[in-house]
């Protein structure tokens, strides 16, 4: 048999068995996209994890073993089954998917006419995106009447003859920064991490190509910083190599602010990888758990978004999620199989931005 053909097989007359004992740690670990580990996992387990409905299970995995489907087909029955909560229901359509022949699309289309349209109106929420090359998507999922009322204030004195999206925007910014009711520039105020190299170089007028991180996951180059933030009250931060921030040079703040804001200059966003929140908008971590005794000193905090402080194995042997701790002066996130892992989304922290992720040398 070709390579080819057998790596089919693993994907269709094998795939149960595959997937039988799957790891997901060791799919994640192996470089296998994320999405395609949460189709496995949901396919996992339909057919081998606990359920009440046990004689339907088997039933179930000696028709997918016998009809040879795909682990794609499977994973898509699963979660078109997600809009169905009676599980009787559950599984008198899944075995009629399962009956289904053919190609992926022949088995969407049915489950589309089988379980239909989600009719549950979506959630309502406020979402942002990462950055990409200095910019952030907001999408905004709202009653019909509410951004009805926006859009038609966003659309009061656009000019027709050019693109309407670019000049809404314009109308919701001026909005949006106007008056009273309007949002105050950068509040709290973030940080700027500047390098102490750096900052000679950016006061000689010489900073076009220097990026600073800002403790809200921005960014700036020294040229900026030097037309923005230099007339104004100075954020400085003082980094050892080993222990981070040791001293935040700033007058007239209280201590629980200044162990706060050391903690934002240890790490300008939530150490997890991939986690786009700033430090501004985290909450303040115990790396060492408040119950097991740690304490609330400055080498033991770290930033952490509300959803990764939420998960983090807080008991080093629990090893589930993850877990922060303190390497070389940074908090940096440790995988549940023991890696030490940066968050590469904002690699501007005060000491990665001293001495480069690997630390001094
Ligand atoms: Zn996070």
């Amino acid at each position: 048999m070709s390579t080819f053909a057998s790596f089919l097989d693993t994907q269709t007359a094998d795939a149960l068995d595959v997937l039988a004992d799957f790891d997901r740690e060791a799919a994640l670990a192996a470089g296998i996209r994320p999405s395609h580990v949460d189709e496995w996992q949901l396919v996992r387990d339909t057919y081998f994890g606990t359920t009440t409905w046990t004689a339907q299970q088997r039933l179930a995995v000696e028709v997918v073993r016998s009809r040879k489907m795909s682990i794609d087909q499977l994973a898509l029955i699963e979660k078109q089954l997600k809009k169905v909560k009676d599980p009787r229901q559950k599984w008198e359509l899944r075995f009629e998917l399962l009956g289904v022949s053919g190609r992926y699309e022949t088995v969407r289309r049915k489950a589309k006419a089988l379980i239909g349209e989600e009719t549950k109106p979506a959630r309502k929420q406020l979402r942002f995106s990462k950055t990409r090359n200095g910019r952030r998507t907001m999408t905004v999922t709202a009653d019909e009447r509410d951004l009805a009322d926006l859009e038609h204030e966003l659309l009061r004195g656009i000019d027709p003859s050019k693109a309407a999206a670019p000049q809404m925007l314009a109308n919701f910014l001026r909005l949006m920064r106007s008056g009273n009711a309007g949002v105050p520039v950068a509040v709290p105020r973030p940080i700027v991490l500047v390098p102490l190299p750096a900052y000679s170089r950016i006061m000689a007028g010489d900073g076009d190509d220097i990026r600073l991180g800002l403790t809200d996951a921005t960014t700036m180059t020294g040229a900026e910083f030097l037309q923005q933030c230099v007339s104004e009250e100075l954020e400085l931060a003082a980094v050892h190599p080993q222990e981070g921030p040791v001293n935040l040079y700033r007058a007239q703040r209280l201590a629980n602010q200044k162990q706060r804001d050391l903690a934002r200059v240890s790490s300008p966003v939530c150490p997890v990888p991939g986690c786009r929140h700033g430090a501004d908008a985290c909450e303040i971590h115990h790396i060492t758990a408040w119950k097991n005794g740690g304490e609330t000193n400055a080498a033991n905090l770290a930033p952490l978004c509300r959803y990764h402080n939420r998960v983090n194995d807080d008991d080093p042997w629990r090893a589930k999620r993850g877990r922060i701790e303190r390497a070389r002066g940074t908090p940096r996130w440790r995988s549940p199989r023991g890696y030490l892992v940066p968050n590469d989304y904002h690699r501007y922290a005060a000491v990665d931005t001293l001495f480069g992720p690997r630390g001094p040398t």
